[in-house]
């Protein structure tokens, strides 16, 4: 049997690494509550991210509901956002009280279309919420001046983003509000965590209040808030993998590249744009198979690779406006590109320390036995 390969893996730190970080938290006996990892993450956070402010959070799905939440807006008010992500984006939105309305992606870089959201905005929306889907990033400045144009907050899922720059700016600094992710899986992990990046001092206090039952002092509650809170051990793998995510960014450049190379010159597959004026991360290695032209379509592909013990993954398959989970029914039809990116796209193994040789022999089967 073949070397089994799963679609991602974690980048950890070397253990002793961790170990001296921990060391001080069993003389202290201080483990969660905001102790001296987690300011120290967060201040480093922001220097690496470019950022002004930054509340860390306990995974990134709680970043995105709880600064929804602090917005502020009025139940039944409507969002527009993009059916091509997972599940959290549209599931946040959706537990605010709030109603998604989906507006389809473009078929180059599968973000969000600016030119299909202003038919959408009604006298109930209140926001736009896009996705920098696989580390693309979205058009900012077009959605940023409907934004304007409309009184509406803008609010990026930047889950897929860590580390981005475009033109030379932290990813996190665009819209109202960004949300980072730092789950095992991506590119930067704290075990699970995440973080709400934004402009207005004044979601400060707000964001803080709320992951943390709204106490602020012993004798003192003044906000209805839950718990949301980054502990000490999840900060200090934070610190640890903090500085080691560039040399992880550059070993993935290297797989992607190695992917590039093999797989541009096959008919019927298409690879991700690489966009002009982004600095990326090479989070993820989607491929688009035209089943007329390359002869298989995406689910035989996939299966074939399990033949050989290699993962790959329909991310993202169903699109989030097809759950039968909402009370409101949507129309896949009414997204036709995100739809048709979703029935096409497989996400092919992709982590730091995958091996070229690996890569090789994913595209050979692809290459040659399918
Ligand atoms: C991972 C992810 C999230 C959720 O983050 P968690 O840390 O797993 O809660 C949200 N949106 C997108 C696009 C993601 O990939």
């Amino acid at each position: 049997m073949d070397k089994k390969i799963l679609v991602t893996q974690s980048t950890i730190p070397p253990m002793d690494e961790y170990i001296r970080e921990i060391e001080s938290l069993w003389e202290t006996k201080w483990l969660t509550n905001m102790g001296s990892k987690h300011v120290q993450l967060q201040q480093e956070l922001a220097a690496y991210l470019g950022v002004e402010n930054i509340e860390l959070m306990v995974n990134g799905h709680m970043s995105i509901e709880l600064g929804i939440q602090v917005c502020g807006f009025e139940r039944g008010s409507e969002v527009i956002t993009t059916p091509f992500t997972f599940t959290s984006t549209t599931h946040a939105i959706v537990r605010n009280g709030l109603k998604p309305v989906f507006c389809d992606v473009k078929p180059d870089d599968y973000t969000i279309d600016p030119e299909k959201i202003e038919a959408l905005i009604s006298d109930k929306t209140v926001a736009i919420m896009p996705v920098h889907v696989y580390g693309n990033i979205c058009d900012v400045e077009a959605i940023d001046s409907i934004a304007r144009k409309h009184g509406l907050k803008v609010l990026y899922d930047a889950a897929h983003t860590f580390g981005e720059t475009y033109k030379g700016k932290g990813v996190g600094n665009f819209g109202d509000m960004s949300f980072f992710s730092f789950h095992a899986t991506k590119v930067f992990n704290t075990i699970e965590g995440g973080a709400v990046c934004f402009h207005d001092e004044k979601y400060k206090q707000s964001l803080y209040d709320i992951k943390n039952f709204g106490i602020h002092g012993p004798e003192e509650v003044k906000a209805v808030g839950g718990n949301a809170k980054m502990n000490e051990f999840c900060a200090s793998m934070g610190l640890c993998n903090l500085r080691h995510v560039d040399e992880a960014i550059e070993k993935r450049k290297k797989v992607v590249e190695r992917y590039r190379e093999k797989l541009s010159v096959i008919d019927g597959i298409k690879l991700n744009v690489v966009q002009d004026g982004v600095k990326q991360n090479y989070a993820y290695f989607p491929v688009v198979f035209d089943p007329e032209v390359y002869g298989k379509n995406r689910d035989e592909v996939q299966e074939i690779l399990a033949g050989y013990g290699i993962g790959s993954r329909k991310y993202f398959y169903p699109l989030t406006n097809s759950y039968d989970c909402y009370e409101w029914k949507f129309d896949t039809a009414e997204t036709p590109i995100a739809k048709s990116i979703s029935d096409n796209v497989l996400c092919l193994p992709l982590y730091a320390d995958l091996s070229l040789e690996d890569v090789d022999r994913i595209c050979r089967i692809i290459t040659e036995k399918c």
